[in-house]
């Protein structure tokens, strides 16, 4: 069995670029989850899935789908296509929460993400997404739920955009947000979960926090 640390929290929490450190600082694999679902996206939007609304169970069958679980060389494709950067586009930011909201979706994704651990031939993987102390890795030794306050969250999230596109983070994160949170529950911690909480921490303190919380 392939150890999971499961780390979920909303958007602007810090969660992956911290779950990448503590996955360095442990020789872990990493693995984004959040990339699948807007790599459904992508493929959806230009034609590769088909029907993802009406028949989404033979959609799915449909989706090619390899991402890396090396949290020093990330790349993500679908097919032959490499959608690195192309799943971190507005484009596909505005229409990924609906597409996360298909419960055929969720499944899928839930045995996507086993598969990927399982098949990583790792000792262990941190995996971080929305989910995953909840539905994907409810039994994991090690979950975690890492927040911050909304103003932090905003702030760091217009940090990593160009001024014009900073603009409109606080709209497309706080609806992201809203519209995930109708079908997943992120912000407070399921029983068992450790709460780490980033609004005072800069991002070693916050890798710390992880790292203890972890050991
Ligand atoms: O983490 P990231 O912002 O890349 O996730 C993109 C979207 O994928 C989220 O807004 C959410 O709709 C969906 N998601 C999810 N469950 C996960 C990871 C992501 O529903 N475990």
């Amino acid at each position: 069995m392939v150890e999971i640390i499961a780390v979920d929290g909303p958007a602007g929490s810090g969660k992956s670029s911290v779950s990448k450190q503590v996955a360095r600082a442990l020789g872990f694999g990493y693995l984004d989850t959040g990339a699948a679902y807007r790599a459904l996206a992508w493929a959806s939007s230009h034609g590769f899935v088909v029907g993802l609304e009406d028949n989404p169970d033979v959609a799915l069958s449909g989706f090619e789908y390899s991402i890396s679980l090396d949290p020093d060389y990330f790349w993500v494709r679908v097919g032959e296509h490499d959608v690195t950067e192309s799943i971190r586009q507005p484009e596909i930011a505005e229409i990924v929460s609906s597409v996360a909201s298909i419960p055929e979706v969720r499944v899928f994704m839930k045995n996507l993400t086993l598969r990927l651990v399982e098949g990583s031939n790792l000792a262990g993987v941190v995996v971080e997404g929305r989910d995953i102390t909840t539905v994907v890795a409810p039994d994991a030794k090690n979950r975690i739920l890492l927040t911050a306050s909304e103003e932090v969250r905003l702030r760091r999230r217009s940090a990593e955009l160009a001024p014009e596109a900073a603009k409109n983070v606080e709209r497309h994160v706080l609806q992201r947000d809203a519209q995930d949170a109708k079908v997943v529950e992120f912000m407070t911690p399921a029983p068992g979960v450790k709460l780490v909480d980033s609004t005072e921490l800069n991002f070693e303190q916050t890798v710390s926090a992880v790292l203890a919380a972890v050991r």
